[in-house]
């Protein structure tokens, strides 16, 4: 780690998935450099524990209070600290550290990523639904802590590696490339009819169900457009989707004399997650080498927004503001939830998600910018109730 002969000492919220298993598969490799201090997980209290006993952590939280036995049991002898419940993940996220990975899927990530942010060091963050549930009051507190942040999410962490932030004037736009997921060349006759484990397969990356769906219904490139909106302080409309099928060049950033500079690599979530474990410095990432002689071409085409009405949505979400972007992602979390549960149709979850955005702007009681944590999570739960009976009356 250049010059730093310190471990640095990282904690990984949402340690059991897909992020956080790419993450400790980089730490194990170069342990010399990481020092564990948390892993928190959801319920899976075998394999948080299997984890934390191998990198040494000190602190295991499971947010399911009914693991909690469990997580005990595996950790005993061990000398690791074992707690249960959401305040022992935001204990988890406080805990000192001068790096953490935020990759708890979910608005369920906002209060331990933002205990994090609190600490005023790094944050990877692969988290976006905390950046569409809570943009404004997410980005003012990372300021108010002075901490770095940097994005994991593939296309972002593309841009911030080609992003000028000192000449951002000479920034034309900023172009967010698409794989198009799992159902890009079917009708939407076709799609009416789709099943869950359609859904999840994705053709060019490996990642947890929910984030499938979304890649699949394009909510994923609806939620980044927003996540790029804040990370990056550009307008909506000079951020653009283009979509890209064998995922190679991972986003761009175009600037006015015309240049547009690139961040290509193969589709592994190892090189973002490797740029933000070192960085500034580089380290070395057991992916497979890009071979563009090999791949011969790489192809691109305009997204098509008639098969993919979550494109529109989420653009009329961030220009509504205030309760809708919070709503919207709720919403998507309810419908794409009770998609996996095969309760409602695929096509059903853009109903869903525009039906409580709609009900929420009318009916919420709080107006304006969210700018409390309180607030956001008020209408985080308005938003769930509303779109539970929505997914209901879909499902009779
Ligand atoms: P995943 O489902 O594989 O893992 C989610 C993690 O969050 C698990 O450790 C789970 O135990 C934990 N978790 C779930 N619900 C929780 C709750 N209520 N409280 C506390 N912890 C909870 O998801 P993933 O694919 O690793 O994605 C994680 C985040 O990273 C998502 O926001 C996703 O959009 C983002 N992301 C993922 C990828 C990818 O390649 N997987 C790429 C870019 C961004
Ligand atoms: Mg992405």
């Amino acid at each position: 780690m250049g010059t730093e002969t310190a471990k640095r000492r990282v904690t990984i919220l949402g340690s059991t998935g897909s992020i956080g298993k790419n993450t400790i598969d980089l730490i194990s490799r170069n342990r010399e450099h990481y020092e564990v201090v948390a892993l928190s997980a959801n319920s899976r209290a075998r394999t948080l524990a299997a984890q934390a006993i191998d990198l040494g952590a000190k602190f295991a939280a499971v947010a399911d209070p009914g693991a909690y036995a469990e997580l005990k049991d595996a950790l005993s002898g061990t000398g690791i600290e074992a707690a249960a419940g959401p305040e022992a993940v935001i204990e988890a996220g406080a805990r000192e550290a001068d790096w953490t990975m935020a990759a708890i899927v979910g608005a369920a990530g906002l209060e331990p990523t933002l205990a994090a942010v609190r600490q005023g060091r790094t944050v990877a963050l692969a988290n976006k639904e905390c950046l569409v549930c809570a943009g404004e009051l997410f980005m003012k507190e990372v300021a108010r802590c002075g901490t770095r942040l940097l994005p994991v999410d593939s296309e972002h962490n593309a841009i911030f590696q080609v992003f000028d932030a000192e000449r951002v004037q000479a920034i034309d736009r900023l172009i967010l490339t698409a794989s198009g997921g799992a159902f890009r060349d079917l009708s939407l006759e076709q799609m009416k009819s789709v099943t869950p484990e359609q859904a999840v397969a994705h053709p060019n990356w490996s990642m947890g169900a929910k984030i499938s769906v979304d890649s699949a219904s394009m909510f994923n490139k609806g939620l980044e457009f927003i996540e790029a909106y804040h990370l990056f302080g550009l307008p909506a409309d000079r951020i653009e989707i283009l979509v890209h099928p064998q995922s190679v060049i991972h986003s761009m950033v175009a600037y006015i004399d015309g240049s547009v500079l690139a961040q290509l690599g193969s589709p592994d979530m190892r090189t973002p997650i490797a740029f933000c474990l070192a960085y500034p410095e580089r380290m070395a990432a057991p992916v497979p080498r890009l071979d563009l002689a090999q791949l011969g071409r790489l192809d691109f085409r305009a997204p098509d927004a008639e098969r993919f009405p979550a494109l529109r949505i989420v653009r009329e979400a961030l220009h509504q503001g205030g309760v809708v972007p919070t709503a919207m992602n709720a919403a998507n979390e309810v419908a794409v939830a009770a998609f996996l549960n095969r309760e409602i149709r695929f096509l059903d979850i853009p109903v869903v998600v525009e039906a409580t955005m709609g009900e929420i702007a009318r009916t919420s009681t709080t107006g304006g910018t969210l700018d409390s944590l309180d607030t956001v999570l008020a209408v985080d739960r308005e938003a769930r109730v509303c779109a539970r009976e929505k997914t209901h009356a879909l499902a009779e």
